[in-house]
């Protein structure tokens, strides 16, 4: 029987870097995934699929040059489904081939098949094809990530009442669509088809979005969602979704509307894909969502075993994903000098998109800690101006005791890119001088750290 210094179940971000991580440390890794190719939810039908996605509708339908040429402009008139999943094709194809070369680089083998513990030492490798191999490890990463909660009593038939995963498998796009659960992923998706003229109506039981965000930042995004004909049902609760005929489907609500649409997708929540692990055999449990409950180390209640990623639930994104299990392979080998970070940012790709760093006003209202704003509007930059943005928003927030950056919220083109400057500003103990005193690119969006440092500046001095 084969035998490992690391086994990494599950080849999403979290294994993919927990077993690069092992290898550079010079350890004998190896990963197990069950797809016949490497890359998680993450390369197949998340992260990548759904911003490449939303990278073509953005092109295709000429949304970002709409503030220069009017409401009207379209790149392309009619758009189907074979104009976005070519993108999609060469984007993912290309992901692939940089991962596999990445772990063959590093000398990380994958092993296919399904794995299950037999005890905490040994797993079952079970392939498709019926075979079964055994392995022993003297550390696992268990990096499984989750799925799509998929409630008793909706009928999903992956044609017409879709999960995230069924939504990329569209044979036609829908003229209209109801979204059920504004999180994340259904803001997102939302906010994307309704750019492709495509009526959608957004679902939800919580009577408002998005309520880790900024208020004011989500306040002109369902501004944006209203503009685009988005119409939000808030505070609704499903009741039952069925067939309507061959070509619709029938949302009822339990305050009694009846929506119909061409499409359903169902956003719901996630749940962890331990199901096949057989985990108690090597001494876990999971929760009601069937994650796995970790310490700081990443480290689980059978101490040579290690989770990451999204089956030890939020953040639940590739990006904290990535760096769990660069973090939890640093532990198992005893390499304490791998730092957690302080901060980490949120993104949210919807259209327009999204971001944050730190801490909320809602936040620091809470805690009691005095703080000052500064709002700069992308439109007020020269940048802004030559592309024609209509909206857009960057706010900071700063100490009143000694100016300190505390938190960063943008809303707008490129914002999940401009927080950067913010998260680096804001990791490093940077405060409201930085900015007033610095030189940046002219003309840039970037700009408007300037113009919201200034904006702080003044209501301190007013
Ligand atoms: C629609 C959508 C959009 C998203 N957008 C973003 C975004 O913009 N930014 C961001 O940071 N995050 C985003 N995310 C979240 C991101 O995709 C996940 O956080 C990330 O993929 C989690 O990584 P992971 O390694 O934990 O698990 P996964 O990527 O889920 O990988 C787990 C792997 O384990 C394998 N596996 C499971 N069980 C077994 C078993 N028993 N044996 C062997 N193999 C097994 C699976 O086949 C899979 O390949 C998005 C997610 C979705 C669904």
């Amino acid at each position: 029987m084969q035998n490992f210094e690391l086994l990494v179940i599950g080849s999403g971000p979290a294994g993919q870097r927990a077993a690069v991580q092992a290898a550079k440390l010079g350890r004998n890794v190896a990963i197990i995934e069950r797809r016949s190719v490497v890359g998680g939810v993450s390369v197949h039908t998340g992260t990548i699929p759904s911003k490449t996605l939303r990278e073509a509708v953005l092109y295709l339908t000429g949304w970002d040059q709409r503030g220069l040429y009017g409401r009207d402009y379209r790149l392309k008139t009619k758009l189907t489904i074979d104009d976005l999943t070519q993108r999609l094709n060469i984007t993912l194809a290309h992901e692939i081939e940089v991962m596999q070369h990445q772990l063959r680089r590093n000398g990380v083998p994958v092993i296919e098949g399904t794995a299950s513990f037999m005890d905490p030492h040994h797993v079952r490798v079970t392939r498709t094809d019926g075979g079964v191999e055994e392995y022993r490890a003297e550390r696992f990463v268990v990096a499984v990530g989750s799925r799509p909660i998929r409630p008793p009593g909706i009928p999903f038939d992956d044609e017409r009442i879709l999960d995230s995963d069924g939504i990329l498998r569209l044979q036609r796009l829908p003229r209209s669509l109801i979204v059920v659960g504004a999180g994340v992923i259904g803001v997102e998706y939302a906010s994307i088809f309704s750019t492709m003229d495509i009526k959608v109506t957004l679902v939800d039981g919580r009577p408002t979005l998005l309520d880790f965000m900024d208020r004011e930042l989500v306040e002109e995004f369902v501004h944006h969602l209203r503009e685009n004909g988005v119409v939000l049902r808030l505070h609704e609760t499903v009741a039952s979704v069925e067939r309507d005929g061959e070509d619709h489907v029938l949302t009822r609500l339990e305050s009694g509307k009846r929506l119909r649409a061409d499409v359903v997708l169902y956003a719901a929540g996630r749940i962890g894909c331990t199901y096949d692990l057989d985990l108690e055999r090597a001494g876990l449990q999971t929760d009601d969502r069937r994650r796995i409950k970790v310490d700081e180390r990443f480290q689980t209640t059978v101490p040579h075993i290690y989770a990451a990623g999204d089956v030890i639930g939020f953040p639940a994104l590739a990006s904290t994903s990535m760096e769990q299990g660069r973090l939890a392979a640093c532990h198992a080998f005893g390499q304490d000098v791998c730092a957690t970070p302080s901060h980490f940012p949120f993104g949210i790709y919807a259209v327009p998109e999204m971001s944050m760093v730190g801490m909320t006003e809602q936040q620091l209202t809470d805690r009691k800690v005095p703080y000052e704003i500064g709002v700069a509007r992308l439109r007020e930059t020269a940048r802004g101006q030559i592309m024609g943005l209509q909206e857009g928003m960057l706010k900071m927030l700063f100490a009143l005791e000694d100016r300190r950056v505390l938190g960063v919220h943008v809303i707008g083109e490129d914002a999940t890119e401009l927080i950067h400057i913010g998260q680096a500003t804001l990791i490093l103990g940077g405060t409201l001088d930085y900015f007033l005193e610095n030189v940046f690119n002219y003309p840039t969006l970037a700009e408007a750290y300037k113009v919201a440092a200034l904006d702080a500046w003044n209501r301190l001095s007013g």
